[in-house]
């Protein structure tokens, strides 16, 4: 037994990391049990394991996009969504260079985008940071404002980890394209993969992770669509196009096709799932104002995350109170909880400072209960009632 779990084990951590499924599992131990060979050896065992790979590439791109889009685009495997947005971001903007170093991303990017960003900045690339607003929406002015110039990359977020809220990419993909037509455009899609049904028909590049979407920890993907050019940050073997050298992990990336369409298939279970376990906390919470403010947005928000801002209280001290009892939850994402940093992402939606530093998130798979929602509420009351407050 690696865990021990508590009696009471209520996990709202699905945005960190969700349970696989099992029959992922079984699958990818099988794989790393019988199809043990190198999918880039040419005899037949490594073809075998190849065979599987490419059924998975077939089966993510056909969970993720409409049959008129399938051809259009390619999967290279990564480790994960931070690997994806590396080579996307990176690797786009070098390749475009020539043409444009002017970058456009929004102030509610992950850190695995929004660092790569920074590090282009200090390499001399102009980075425009459009604002996203508590309910996902953009600052359209200055977006059609920052599109009246050519273009290099433009990168925005699908769904916001923090919150949930839901970012308008359709939308901004398709007037990138009208106005700068030869600019890419990247999303990462790290949170919305598996909770909504997407439009990438404007999208050049979509990354995401695997273990968000119960496959394993250490897979994910980028699609790229076709022809888009892109400077591979890392160089070895050539795998991947040569835009991710290395032997690939096959019982993950094999696992990840498997897992895309199980969510799908489920989909509409899971999002009525925890639309409920949603609405019964925030119904729960009212009453708690004065300590508590919701900072998902109502409508134009999945209902997988549900993120409440302390107003007196420090989010760190909250986290390990639930733990006591139980009951895990996020203050951040999981990335960044073992730092104690200003939150620029939720000040910049316009939350108060404190508010904004103390997020609770609590994160759905969709196969949560009512029980869990009840025992979350009570522990959380307590929490409140006991818990310090700041000066
Ligand atoms: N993007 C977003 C929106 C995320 O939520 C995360 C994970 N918190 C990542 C990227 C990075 O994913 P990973 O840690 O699996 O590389």
């Amino acid at each position: 037994m690696l865990y021990t779990k508590p009696n009471r084990f209520v996990y709202f951590d699905n945005a960190a990391s969700a349970k696989p499924y099992d029959q992922v599992i079984d699958l990818a131990g099988e794989v790393a049990k019988e199809l043990f060979a190198n999918p880039g050896s040419i005899h037949d065992f490594g073809n075998a394991c190849n065979r599987w790979i490419d059924k998975s590439r077939k089966s993510i791109l056909k969970c993720l996009l409409p049959e008129s889009l399938r051809n259009a685009f390619e999967v290279v495997f990564a480790s994960g969504a931070t690997e994806a947005n590396n080579i996307a971001v990176l690797g786009s903007a070098q390749a475009k260079a020539a043409f444009s170093r002017r970058l456009i991303t929004t102030t509610a990017e992950h850190s695995s985008v929004s660092n790569v960003f920074a590090k282009l900045e200090r390499e001399g690339f102009e980075v425009i940071r459009i604002r996203v607003g508590a309910d996902g929406d953009i600052d359209w002015p200055a977006y059609e404002a920052a599109l009246a110039k050519p273009v290099g990359l433009v990168s925005a977020m699908e769904v916001c980890n923090q919150n949930g809220a839901i970012l308008p990419v359709a939308k901004m993909a398709a007037m990138a394209k009208a106005k700068q037509p030869r600019a890419i455009f990247h999303t990462d899609a790290t949170q919305s993969v598996g909770k909504i049904d997407s439009d990438f028909s404007s999208v050049d590049l979509i990354s995401f992770s695997g273990h968000k979407v119960g496959a394993l920890r250490g897979s994910g993907a980028l699609l790229k669509r076709k022809g888009v050019a892109i400077v591979p940050p890392e160089v070895g073997g050539g795998q991947e196009d040569g835009l991710r050298s290395g032997t690939l992990n096959a019982p993950g990336d094999i696992g990840l096709g498997l897992a895309l369409e199980l969510d799908k298939a489920n989909l509409a279970q899971r999002t009525a799932c925890a639309k409920a376990v949603n609405d019964a906390i925030r119904e729960g919470l009212k009453g708690t104002e004065d300590l508590v403010e919701v900072l998902s947005p109502m409508d134009s928000c999945i209902p997988f995350v549900l993120a409440l801002g302390l107003k007196a209280q420090r989010a760190s001290v909250m986290d390990q109170f639930l733990s006591g009892e139980g009951i895990f939850v996020s203050t951040t994402s999981a990335c960044d909880d073992r730092k104690q940093e200003p939150n620029a992402i939720l000040r910049a939606m316009g939350f108060e400072p404190h508010v904004a530093d103390n997020p609770i998130r609590l994160s759905f798979n969709g196969t949560e209960t009512l029980e869990d929602a009840k025992a979350f509420l009570a522990a959380f009351k307590t929490g409140l009632g006991t818990l310090k407050h700041d000066s």
